[in-house]
């Protein structure tokens, strides 16, 4: 039978933060990177670069022949973009990166999107990425050890509705850790179900993606680039975080 959750030993924990915090530094490191002019498959292999500088390779690449160290993904691209030598950064696209690093057989996966030459403090941009990130952080406090699936689903759910932001439906968080997708998953909205209760060890990837319009996406003919259906922006923002006895964890909290 599949395994509905895996809890990880302390042993494995111990893995599970280093490759954590490689992947947070790899993400802050970019974001300061991504500059307009810069194409993103340039970016893509700086990526690359600073994960093998940390001892680490791409979670990513390879994986069902992804073919990019990250997933790098503009505007109305919501996950799974490619860096591509003829596509370069412009001052205000909206950028999402979402960095997986493999470190020793252990897992840190992580995203977050920005705006090229800053972010905005007003207008939908800046709403959009301001409720995405809001709604991780409130997922993240939902993870309680006694609560389940459901509870991180349901205050995820709640924070985009509350902002008339569409939240998308085919692609959700998942436990992670010694594999890139464990189970169980983490829907960014609550179903029938309710989960798996969570429990001291358990490792999960919190990961809403919100659009500015509709939640409906479609897939490029790449067989990776999501975009959404209307062209109009997505933002996406994931943290790892352990479940312990107490407050959960983040595991790919900024160290700088
Ligand atoms: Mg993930």
């Amino acid at each position: 039978m599949k395994k509905e959750f895996i809890v990880h030993s302390s042993e494995e924990v111990r893995g599970i933060r280093e490759a954590t915090a490689a992947a947070a530094e790899v993400r802050d490191r970019l974001k300061i990177i991504a500059v307009p002019g810069m194409t993103t498959k340039e970016f893509d292999s700086i990526a690359g670069g600073i994960m093998s500088s940390k001892g680490g390779r791409s979670a990513f690449l390879g994986y069902k022949n992804f073919p990019g160290q990250i997933c790098i993904s503009l505007n109305d691209e919501v996950v799974h973009g490619i860096g591509k030598p003829n596509v370069i950064f412009r001052h205000g696209d909206l950028v999402s990166i979402d960095v997986g690093i493999n470190l020793g057989g252990f897992i840190g996966d992580t995203a977050l999107s920005f705006v090229i030459g800053g972010n905005p403090e007003h207008g939908e941009t800046a709403l959009l990425l301001d409720v995405t990130e809001k709604a991780l952080y409130a997922g993240i406090s939902a993870a309680k050890c006694g609560n389940c699936v459901y509870d991180i689903s349901l205050i995820i759910e709640k924070t985009a509705k509350s902002a008339k932001l569409g939240v998308v439906r085919e692609y959700v968080g998942h436990g992670c850790g010694t594999s890139l997708h464990e189970p169980p998953e983490v829907p960014n909205f609550v179903s029938g179900r309710k989960g798996p209760k969570l429990r001291p060890g358990m490792v999960l990837a919190i990961e809403p993606m919100f659009n500015l319009g509709t939640h409906l996406v479609t897939t490029d003919p790449d067989g990776w680039t999501v975009r959404t259906k209307d062209g109009k922006l997505s933002a996406h923002f994931e943290h790892m975080i352990l479940v312990t006895e107490n407050e959960p964890e983040v595991l790919t909290w900024r160290k700088m």
